[in-house]
């Protein structure tokens, strides 16, 4: 896997940087947004560095997205959420502010309107729980 020992991402996938973990396979990994749009927030990282999605080779892309269906339906399913975003950015003109290439989930019920300014957990223990959540043990 092509890898860059710089790259917070990367250091995430390596077990390097800590992160709340919802799914692993050979090619993707998932874990939660640390400052979310709503809380469950999860991202879907591709185990291959590179900034954006055409910077990506093909088959790695088509894992992604089969990755990024797999993640939505555990997210909707597993909190119960009415609907969800799915939203990847690609440059630091389109609001990317890590380059490696990632897909947001965003779960969502009906109000509010998703606002574009992240929100922050209550407690360390509140993202714990959504967590559990989303693995299933609760
Ligand atoms: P972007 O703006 O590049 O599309 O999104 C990057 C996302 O990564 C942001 O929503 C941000 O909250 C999240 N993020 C940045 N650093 C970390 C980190 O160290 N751990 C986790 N879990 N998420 C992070
Ligand atoms: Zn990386």
């Amino acid at each position: 896997m092509v890898h860059d020992s710089n790259c917070i991402f990367c250091k995430i996938i390596a077990g390097e940087i800590p992160s709340l973990k919802i799914y692993e396979d050979e090619d993707l990994m998932s874990f939660m947004d640390i400052n979310p749009f709503s809380k469950g927030h999860v991202l879907v990282v591709p185990k291959y560095h590179a900034q954006t999605i055409t910077d990506l080779p093909e088959e790695v892309l088509v894992k992604l997205a089969k990755g990024v269906q797999k993640i939505a339906g555990i997210v909707r399913q597993r909190l119960g959420c009415e609907g969800f975003n799915v939203l990847q950015n690609n440059g630091a003109a389109a609001g990317q502010t890590v380059p490696h290439v990632h897909v947001h989930i965003i779960p969502r019920n009906p109000a509010p309107h998703l606002d574009w300014k992240s929100k922050k957990y209550d407690s360390d223990e509140e993202m714990h729980a959504y967590h559990k959540k989303l693995m299933g043990e609760e």
